[in-house]
């Protein structure tokens, strides 16, 4: 303990800074070594035609079982991957495990299912990134049309350049792209002609009051209007509660995703989900 108060002071900030610093650098360590000890899993969230409750796909979500924290979200450690740019191994093998699941689902139930794969700044950065996708395409034997990367808004915009050339080489293979949290973003929309986009993510913030705010209702109707001119996709996701998802099932052809739906599971449960077949929650 300090003796005097200013002493007192320091040390407080001083040992405030290093248990932060250090618990990073724990992090740090831990994450380095988590891909070769194997800890990293891919959760599957389901995605449903909202017109006639069909299985139409899962988005991969990743997850790290830490020996000693527990299952962690990916907010927990993507900060920490980014920065150190492990991001780029971790979605190299986030690549190849969804795509190598989603083609051993395809042997097993035979049936047209996207895998949607989360992309980060980074590995736009990272130049081998349509390397990385052709290899995990080709290894896993997964057609390139059942692939969908998610990008942001924000993501293509700090890396225009890289994005337009590795987003068009792999879209002419037949990848499909879609944009994530759309909506919140800060840019222009401009960038929607110039890229190979095929499909809209509706971020959850403007479904969650759907049913009670007008403006976010508004919001989402024109994002619906806007895809379906564009010939676009579109996914809502969060869709937690029914009043939520009747009011999108008013509009044709959109995508559900949320917790109303299902959660992200294991690929067993996930496995379970396709064997059943069982159309969800079309009654009103
Ligand atoms: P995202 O791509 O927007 O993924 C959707 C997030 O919303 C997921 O959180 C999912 O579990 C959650 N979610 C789904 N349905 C609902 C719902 O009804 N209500 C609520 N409140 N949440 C719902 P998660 O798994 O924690 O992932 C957070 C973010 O981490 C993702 O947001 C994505 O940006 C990123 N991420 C996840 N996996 C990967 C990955 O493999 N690579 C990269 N680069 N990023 C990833
Ligand atoms: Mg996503
Ligand atoms: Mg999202
Ligand atoms: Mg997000």
């Amino acid at each position: 303990r300090a003796k005097g108060a200013g002493g007192s002071w320091f040390e407080l900030y001083d040992e405030g800074l290093g248990n932060a610093a250090s618990q990073r650098l724990t992090m740090e360590t831990a994450l380095h070594k988590a891909l070769e000890r194997d800890e990293m899993e891919l959760h599957y969230q389901p995605q449903f035609d909202c017109d006639s409750g069909k299985l139409v796909g899962f988005e991969a979500l990743l997850r790290w079982r830490h020996p000693e924290r527990g299952l962690l979200a990916p907010d927990a450690f993507l900060g920490i991957a980014e920065e150190t740019g492990l991001i780029v191994p971790i979605g190299d093998w986030v690549l190849h495990t969804a795509c190598a699941q989603a083609q051993k689902w395809r042997h097993e139930h035979p049936g047209h299912r996207m895998m949607a794969v989360n992309l980060s700044g980074r590995q736009f950065q990272h130049t081998d990134l349509g390397a990385q996708v052709s290899a995990a395409l080709q290894q896993s034997g997964l057609p390139h049309f059942c692939l969908e990367l998610e990008i942001t808004e924000t993501v293509v915009m700090q890396n225009l350049e890289a994005s337009i050339a590795i987003m068009h080489a792999l879209a002419e293979l037949g990848v499909q792209f879609s944009i994530d949290d759309f909506g919140t973003g800060h840019s222009s929309l401009a960038y929607l002609k110039k890229l190979p986009i095929h499909a809209l993510k509706i971020d959850r913030t403007f479904v969650r009051d759907l049913a009670t705010d007008q403006d976010d209702a508004a919001i989402v109707g024109a994002i619906i209007a806007m895809a379906n001119k564009l010939g676009l996709r579109v996914i809502a996701e969060g869709i937690e509660d029914r009043a939520q998802y009747n009011l999108l099932r008013q509009y044709k052809g959109i995508v559900g995703q949320g917790y109303l739906l299902g959660r992200p599971v294991p690929a067993e449960a996930a496995a379970k989900l396709i064997a059943e077949g069982k159309p969800r929650a079309v009654a009103a």
